[in-house]
Parts: structure tokens; sequence; C-alpha cells
């Protein structure tokens, strides 16, 4: 089987985790969310988490040297052989230059970079709706995903939260940190001929049956 190297592109709340989720079902990769990673580090007060922290609750990015340090190790271990999907990874070009290092370096190459693309109206209603669960992660959304137990997970029962970023002003914050730092990415990647683009206002199922669509054509171009 070839590898699937993904990262997946958009802006807060566009549906990445979500849309990772259903990706880690179809696929036996490790997915590596950097969200994750660091709000992991900030509980359990580790060094990365105590430099991320303060950045995080602004809402701005986190420096690039500590993040890069993160996801060029789990890139380079023995369980992202077949591959990885990155969710939140790379957000500015030089994280982006530090992947493509450490891909060329293993003698790999990114499958794709899935964009997944919303209006900033779509994502704040989004943000500030979203529910967290505070054991593993799980997402939900008060109007338009909400669990069968309010304010409890479906899948760990554990206590839904919202997330101290999701209050509206940080939501606006790391909009424009979006526009600003990590769209160019979009252009980045276009030019390499790997970005694929969703339209990230559909419902979850249609978007990942466009993402699943557009990997089994890649995958198919890649046998030929
Ligand atoms: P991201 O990882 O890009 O920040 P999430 O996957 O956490 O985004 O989704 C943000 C919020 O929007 C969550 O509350 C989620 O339940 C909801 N959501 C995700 N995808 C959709 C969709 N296609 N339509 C409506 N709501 C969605
Ligand atoms: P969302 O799901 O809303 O897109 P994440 O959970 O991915 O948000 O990220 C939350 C916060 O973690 C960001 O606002 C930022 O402070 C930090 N962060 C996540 N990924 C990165 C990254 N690649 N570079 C720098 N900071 C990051």
């Amino acid at each position: 089987m070839s590898e699937l190297n993904l990262i997946l592109l958009g802006p807060p709340g566009a549906g990445k985790g979500t849309q990772a989720e259903r990706l880690r079902a179809d696929f036996d990769v490790p997915y590596y969310a950097m969200g994750d990673i660091l709000r992991a580090a900030v509980k359990e007060g580790t060094e990365l988490g105590r430099e991320a922290k303060e950045y995080m609750d602004r809402g701005d990015l986190v420096p690039d040297d500590l993040v890069c340090r993160v996801i060029v190790d789990r890139v380079d271990s023995a369980e992202a052989r077949d591959g990885f999907v990155l969710d939140g990874f790379p957000r500015t070009v030089a994280q982006a230059d530090a992947l493509a290092g450490a891909v060329a370096s293993l003698g790999r190459r990114l499958t794709a970079a899935l964009s997944i693309e919303a209006p900033d109206e779509d994502v704040i209603r989004r943000l500030s709706g979203r529910r967290m669960c505070d054991k593993n992660g799980h997402v939900y959304h008060v109007e338009f995903d909400p669990p069968k137990n309010e304010g409890f997970c479906d899948q760990d029962g554990s206590v839904l939260v919202q997330r101290e970023d999701d209050r509206e002003e940080t939501v606006r914050h790391r909009l424009e940190v979006f526009h600003d730092q990590t769209k160019p990415l979009i252009d980045y990647y276009a030019r390499q001929g790997l970005l694929r683009r969703f339209d990230g206002t559909r419902a979850p199922e249609e978007v990942h049956g466009h993402i699943r669509a557009t990997l089994a054509t890649l995958r198919l171009e890649e046998e030929l």
C-alpha cells in the first residue's frame, strides 16, 4: 500500500478535527493534532505546556521552533511509517518548510494538503457553540452536533467544556492570525500541486465524502 501523508489546512472552526476523526476511521495512520498536543502539554504542566500557554490563551501562534520540534519527532516515528494526518500543522510558512525538510530527509513526500474552507461568519458561529470533552477532546456543537446527553460525551461519558480560546474576542483574533499567517500556505501548496480544496460549509458527511473521493483518485493516479 502507498503511504498517506496528509495535512489539514483551514481556519479555526472549519471542521478539521471533525473530518480528521472520520479519516482516522478510514485509514490506519496516526493523527497528530497540534492543538490537542499543546493542550495536553498545558494540562500536564510540561516545559512545552508552560511555554505555550500564554500564546494559546491570547489566540496567538506558539513560536515555530517549539511546535516544529514536536511534529518533526512524530513524523519520524515508527508508528508514522505508513503515513500520518496532521491537523493544525503547519500554520506558518516556516513550519511548512520545516515539515518539507523532515519529510524529504525520510525520502518521502506529502500526498496532499486538504484545505477545508469556510467564511469567517460561519466559523465564528461554529466556535461559539463548540464543546469539547475534557478527557479525549471529542468535538460537539450545541446546535449542529449535540451529544445525546446534554453536557456529556457520547463516546467516553466525560464532561463537555467550552475552550477558553473559543470565546468571541479570542476567536476574532485567531481568525486574524489565520488570515495573516496561515492563509499564505494555500498558495504555497497550490504552487507545489498538492492543494485540494473543500467547501467546509457543507454538512460533515458531505465534506467527508468529497475528501474520500479525492483521496481515492489520488491513490489511483499514484498506481498508474
Ligand atoms: P477545527 O478543528 O477546524 O477547529 P472542528 O472540527 O472542531 O473545527 O469544528 C468546529 C465546530 O463546528 C464544532 O463544534 C463542530 O461540531 C462543528 N462543525 C464541524 N463541521 C461542521 C459542519 N460541516 N457543519 C456544521 N458544523 C460543523
Ligand atoms: P482550532 O481547532 O480552533 O483550529 P487548535 O486546537 O488547532 O485550534 O489550536 C489551538 C491553539 O494552539 C492555537 O490558537 C495556537 O495558539 C496553538 N497552535 C496550534 N497549532 C499550532 C501551530 N501549528 N503553530 C503554532 N501554534 C499552534
